[in-house]
Formats: C-alpha cells, sequence, structure tokens
C-alpha cells in the first residue's frame, strides 16, 4: 500500500524496552536497518537477540544516555558509521517516576526534564546534519495524552516534559521544513509496557475502565503509527500529533463511556 522503507537507516531511543521495543519491531519487519539505544546493556543486548530473531532488517543495540548531549552525538556517530547515514530518529526514551509537586526535589525534576525534554533537543540536535543529508528525514517523538490533554496526580514534572516535546516539535517542523524533514508527536494513551506494569495492577485496572475500547493499548499500534509517519506518503504531514489512546481521552464523564 505504502513505498517500501526497506533499507532505511532508523535510531530508536529507548528502543530496548516498552513502546521503543515496538517501534524497532515495526521497523524492522519493514526491512529497515535499527539501532535501539538504553542505558543498561543487559537490556540492550537481550532485546537486541530478540528483534534480531524475529528476522527483517538489522537490529543493534547501542548503549547510551539521551539526557547527555555527548552520548546522544556517540550515538548518531555510531548509526551513521553502522548504517551509512540515518533518516528516521524515534525520539521515544522516557522515564515516569511519581513525585508529589509539594515533595518533589530540583533533582527529581531535572531527571525527569533531563529525560524526557532535553533528551528530546540533544538526539534531534546531534542528528540534524544527517537527518537534512538523508532527503526524506523523519523526526518521531512519543509524547503522551498525559500532560498535553490530561493530567494525573504526582506527574506535574511528567506531564510538562510531554507537553514541552509538542512546543518542541512545532518550532522544529518549522525550522526542518526546507530540508524536507518532517517532525511530528505520537501521544500514547495507556500502552502494556514494563513501564507501566511497574505501576502496579490497581493503576491498570483503573486505567482500563476509564478507555472506551476497554482494553490498553499494544506497542505493535504505537510502531504501526510511527511507521505510517515515517513513508513517502506522510512527507506532507509535519509539526502534527496523533493520539492513540483507545479514546481515552474522549468521555467527559464516567456515564459517558457508557
Ligand atoms: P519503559 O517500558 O520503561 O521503557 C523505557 C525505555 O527508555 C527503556 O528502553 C529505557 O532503557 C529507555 N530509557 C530510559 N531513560 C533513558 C535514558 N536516559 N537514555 C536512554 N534510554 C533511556 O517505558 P514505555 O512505557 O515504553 O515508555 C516509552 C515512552 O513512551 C516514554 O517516552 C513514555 O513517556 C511514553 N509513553 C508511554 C505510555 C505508556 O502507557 N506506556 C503512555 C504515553 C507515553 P534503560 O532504562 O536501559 O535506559
Amino acid at each position: 500500500m505504502f513505498t517500501s522503507i526497506s533499507g532505511r537507516s532508523v535510531l530508536v531511543t529507548g528502543g530496548t524496552k516498552g513502546i521503543g521495543k515496538g517501534l524497532a519491531a515495526g521497523f524492522a519487519a519493514e526491512g529497515a536497518k535499527v539501532m535501539i539505544v538504553g542505558r543498561d546493556r543487559d537490556a540492550g543486548e537481550h532485546a537486541e537477540a530478540e528483534l534480531a530473531a524475529a528476522g527483517g532488517g538489522p537490529v543493534f543495540f547501542q548503549q547510551g544516555d539521551v539526557s547527555s548531549a555527548e552520548s546522544c552525538a556517540a550515538v548518531v556517530a555510531a548509526a551513521e558509521e553502522r548504517h551509512g547515514g540515518l533518516d528516521i530518529v524515534c525520539c521515544n526514551a522516557g522515564i515516569f517516576p511519581a513525585a508529589p509537586l509539594a515533595e518533589m526535589t530540583p533533582d527529581q525534576l531535572d531527571e525527569v526534564l533531563g529525560v524526557n525534554l532535553k533528551g528530546t533537543f540533544f538526539i534531534v540536535q546531534a542528528a540534524l546534519p544527517a537527518l537534512k543529508r538523508s532527503g526524506r528525514g523523519r523526526v518521531i517523538v512519543t509524547s503522551s495524552i498525559t500532560g498535553p490533554i490530561t493530567g494525573f496526580s504526582g506527574w506535574t514534572h511528567y506531564g510538562a516534559s510531554k507537553a514541552g516535546q509538542l512546543g518542541f516539535i512545532r518550532s522544529a517542523a518549522l525550522e526542518l521544513a526546507r530540508s524536507g524533514v518532517t517532525v511530528n508527536a505520537i501521544m500514547p494513551g495507556n500502552i502494556m509496557t514494563e513501564g507501566l506494569a511497574a505501576m502496579g495492577e490497581e493503576y491498570l485496572s483503573g486505567m482500563t475502565s476509564a478507555i472506551p475500547l476497554r482494553r490498553l493499548g499494544t506497542v505493535d499500534e504505537i510502531g504501526h503509527t510511527a511507521l505510517f509517519l515515517a513513508t513517502d506518503e506522510a512527507a506532507y504531514i509535519t509539526g502534527q500529533t496523533i493520539v492513540v489512546d483507545g479514546g481515552q481521552v474522549l468521555p467527559e464523564s464516567p456515564e459517558a463511556l457508557g
């Protein structure tokens, strides 16, 4: 249906678990060359083996920390060297530790903004020259419904980081438009991942009952959305967002869920 993206070079931050691993699996299944990035080497090597075993395009793990500009530069250099360029960057690495506003320390605030928001800046800045050379560069940011649309107690810093990513994409899309690089964001609702599972059963069942489709999303469903944004056919979409949440932001009241 769409022009093949086989052979394109893809970098997925936070590609060793959860949504990022789903993104990597989707791109590899289409024959793209994928580099996944995370801090934990064991988890990264495990994910690399699992994704490689599924077939498709090659998948490699590169250790890196998106909260460090130097590390982002090294990761991008490794992807360019291994794949001969870089076409698609998925800014997906993220953390969501809870901290009530009244107790949040400056360090806790810095950590969440440093990984989720500054990490998005650092990886895109590092990738800019390669994306411009690509001629069909793509930046795909994993934001969230939490922050831009909804709120959740304990996540003021997280929500601000995710809303900040949307401020980032709109101006970055303008700066990169002349180079044919598009910059878009996916806003997932509640997607079943290692990180979400750690929130506990009560959180998961409460969320499921608040979702009109009555189930959590899958990482593949975010992967399919990213694949679409990466296609040549999506070249005219930039600075935009796609909510993938099973309808979670729609109900005005619990009664509206039916
Ligand atoms: P996850 O299962 O906890 O996975 C997070 C990934 O990010 C891991 O690969 C982790 O690897 C990596 N990571 C964390 N900090 C990093 C850093 N400083 N540098 C490089 N990699 C780092 O989380 P997830 O649920 O898949 O979430 C992924 C993204 O989706 C996040 O941006 C999150 O905000 C967003 N999101 C998730 C949901 C959801 O329902 N799951 C909903 C909305 C938005 P290491 O720990 O080894 O570094």
